[in-house]
């Protein structure tokens, strides 16, 4: 890149913040980002309405506390209604029903679910409020459990279970970071992020993960599976992206409410944002079809500034001698503009908007101070 070419670097989203008034912005794009930093015409998430006890608008209601919901959400292993108990918005596993698995499979997820164990229980019958949520048709479980007060058993025999086995736990593999685990009888939270494994053909790409918070206490970090989970054993993964999603029943009346997943992507599936599955060639697409929409608003632009501003944004995105030639050609009306207090540059803010942006280029040492623009202002 020559001289002529490097002085006119700058930021896409510095020269877009002109039409809103906003502040300059840094870095550009490079080959591994395909926006700017602060890029204006990087896409917006979508909308997600999230109103304090309620599931996000995006959820997917598996028990809202009707039987209903539950019948049309959960099935035993054979596609049958479970045979578990309801009652007040609350549904409770029998011991002698079975499991309760989704109808639907679910691969990368956040999900929301409210149990309790019984009051009362005692632990040498009722399997100490032993459960779980099982993702993947059952590969990878987070324990639900009695876990209250179990923190500093010593005994050989361990009242409560063992650390990988405690409510919050990946079970056989992880404890809960800590142990936020209420009383029997009084309602807890699990909120997981659930990633399965990724594989490339055979070849384990990422063993996948989970993130639990329990109770709103973060017990699981982000916990990289070691295999699928299992009772002893440590456990090999198996290559699978979705699965139902599996209530265990382990002997126990464990009750729930409240559940509601969102689907999520996969930490793979976004090739141009950074992360696990950034690939540069993607990235340079995008910059390329960026490119290529700016300057087809210069095209369209008559207002001068808002022609200059999108081939700025333009070559911002794709750096080369034909988009500079014609930020140059485009540069006279421009500086007219802005002289004559003429079209857009007319307005007081858009224009102190405009001169804020080009001494930033010129502070940032992205545009020459002896530039012709620099020079007009
Ligand atoms: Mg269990």
């Amino acid at each position: 890149m020559n001289s002529i070419l490097k002085k006119y670097i700058i930021s896409a989203a510095a020269v877009a913040a002109f039409g809103a008034i906003a502040e300059p912005s840094g870095d550009r794009p490079d080959a591994t980002h395909a926006w700017s930093v602060h890029d204006p015409n990087r896409p917006n998430p979508a909308s997600v309405v999230a109103e304090p006890g309620k599931p996000p608008s995006d959820a997917i209601v598996l028990f809202d506390g009707t039987e209903d919901s539950f019948r049309k959400n959960w099935s035993d292993a054979k596609g049958n209604p479970v045979k578990w108990k309801f009652s007040d918005g609350i549904v409770t596993c029998v011991p002698s029903g079975g499991g309760a698995q989704t109808v639907e499979s679910f691969g990368d997820c956040q999900m929301h679910i409210e149990w309790k164990t019984p009051e009362n229980m005692n632990r040498n019958t009722s399997n100490s409020g032993n459960s779980g949520v099982l993702f993947l048709d059952g590969l990878y479980e987070v324990q639900i459990f009695d876990s209250h007060n179990v923190a500093e058993s010593r005994s050989l025999w361990k009242e409560g279970n063992y650390a990988d086995g405690q409510a919050g736990a990946i079970y056989g593999q992880n404890p809960p970071i800590v142990q936020p685990c209420r009383k029997p009888g009084e309602w807890q939270t699990f909120d997981i992020v659930f990633h399965p494994p990724i594989y490339d053909g055979k070849r384990l790409v990422d063993p996948g993960s989970a993130t639990v918070f329990f109770n709103g206490v973060l017990v699981q970090d982000c916990f990289p599976f070691q295999g699928r989970t299992g009772w002893c054993r440590r456990f090999p993964h198996i290559n699978k992206s979705a699965g139902k999603i599996v209530l265990q029943n382990h002997g126990c009346p464990v009750s729930f409410r409240n559940i509601w997943l969102r689907k999520i992507p996969s930490r793979f599936a976004d090739t141009v944002n950074g992360g696990l599955g950034l690939k540069m060639g993607d990235v340079a697409a995008l910059r390329h079809k960026l490119a290529g929409e700016s300057l087809a608003l210069a095209d369209e632009a008559t207002d001068p500034a808002e022609k200059y501003i999108r081939l700025w944004e333009a070559y911002c995105y794709e750096p080369d001698r034909e988009i500079a030639a014609k930020i140059r050609a485009a540069e006279p009306d421009c500086i007219a503009a802005y002289k004559g207090k003429k079209d857009s540059l007319a307005d007081k803010h858009r224009r102190e908007a405009f001169v804020r942006f080009i001494k930033m280029l010129v502070s940032s040492k992205w545009m020459s101070r002896a530039s012709l623009m620099k020079k007009a202002l």
